[in-house]
């Protein structure tokens, strides 16, 4: 039996269960809804923030996240905005490694745009992170700063660097773009996998208003796919990292290659997380506007019982599924809210 097998089993936590029969394992925490960049398909270029009252305080954060773990939680990822620009993060995470240490949390992995990497990446491997995702859409550096709006990129080669030699295993994530990265694929998939990062590709979803038309960037994966297939041997694996990526792995590289495909393939049915925003609003599916609002419960006493029972009732509300659609002739954008707020 494997060794999560036996966790199970010996596991006495009681589990989230949703009307679906789905159990809830695996929380994603926006720390932050503050970002040094400004990727175009993410945000608009003047974005308003929220106040920092609204915001959840690090104790309000961990108190939360302790709360999710005693229901059942075994992944905890930390995402944003960026994650690494929220003042103290590293204490928070170094309280949170308590629950590693104690056995009742398999993991906490951190998403992240990589400009801060380098001077976190040896603190974030301390306190017991071993897996990082890092965004990246393209190598070019002209490129970069157009897509992010004004970010330097060697920050993030040099954040990767010092990622990788800090012991972190480093996935590249690239939202696939048209007219914008899609002769850069191929390239993009050659250079991680030649530094021994796997790779991850993400079909761009329709999360709240920005500066450009959706339309014009949407590449769907199955040509992509395509693509690739005529220039490498795609072999569709097992493997899985508790989030909604397939795998491949490309044989002439050796390396593992990621679709994340919302839009031309619903991969619901698995769904085993749930998003809660830095303001302490509890999303039960990226793709739906229903939530719960976590921050009332967590201040309505000091107790955690209030709390319990609001999450209970929101994961009692879990959707079946999203329904993302990218057409022309639907004016409005399907879900109002950025990817900065729920942190994708
Ligand atoms: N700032 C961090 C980063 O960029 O990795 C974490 C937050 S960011 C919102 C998380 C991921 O969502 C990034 O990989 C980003 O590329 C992706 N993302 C943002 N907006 C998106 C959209 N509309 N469609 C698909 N992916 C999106
Ligand atoms: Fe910031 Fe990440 Fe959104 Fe880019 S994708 S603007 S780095 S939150």
């Amino acid at each position: 039996m494997g060794q999560q097998a036996t966790d199970k089993l010996q596991d006495p936590r009681p589990e989230l269960i949703d009307p679906f029969g789905r159990a809830v394992t695996y929380l994603r925490v926006s720390v932050t809804d503050r970002c040094d960049l400004r990727c175009v398909y993410c945000m608009s270029e003047h974005m308003t923030f929220l106040p920092k009252k609204d915001v959840l305080s690090l104790e309000e954060l961990d108190r939360l996240c302790t709360v999710f773990i005693e229901k059942g939680v075994r992944k905890i990822r930390l995402t944003g905005g960026e994650p690494l620009v929220r003042k103290n993060i590293m204490s928070f995470i170094r309280g949170l490694s308590r629950h590693l240490e104690g056995g009742a949390l398999d993991e906490i992995t951190i998403t992240t745009n990589g400009t801060q990497l380098e001077r976190y990446a040896e603190d974030l491997y301390a306190a017991g992170v071993r897996r990082i995702n890092v965004s990246l859409d393209t190598l070019i550096a002209e490129k970069f700063k157009d897509v992010t709006r004004w970010g330097d990129i060697q920050k993030v080669f040099d954040g990767i660097k010092a990622a990788k030699e800090a012991g972190l295993h480093v996935k590249l994530n690239a939202v696939a773009l048209k007219n914008f990265n899609e002769d850069e694929l191929i390239p993009m998939l050659e250079w991680a996998h030649s530094k021994g990062h796997d790779l991850t590709f993400i079909e761009t979803m329709p999360l709240g208003d920005i500066d450009g038309d959706r339309n014009d960037q949407y590449l769907p994966l199955s040509e992509v796919r395509k693509t690739l297939s005529a220039k490498f041997t795609l072999t569709d694996i097992p493997y899985k990292t508790g989030g909604p990526a397939r795998y491949m792995r490309i044989e002439e590289t050796g390396g593992r290659l990621g679709f994340i495909t919302p839009l031309t393939h619903n991969f619901c049915e698995s769904c085993n997380r749930v998003r809660v925003t830095c303001t302490g609003q509890l999303y039960m599916c990226l793709g739906q506007d229903d939530q719960k609002d976590l921050r009332a419960a967590l201040r309505a006493s000091e107790g955690n019982e209030v709390l319990s029972e609001a999450i209970d009732t929101a994961i009692s509300r879990k959707p079946k599924g999203h329904d993302f659609i990218i057409d022309r002739d639907s004016k409005s954008t399907p879900v109002s809210r950025h990817m900065s707020v729920t942190g994708g």
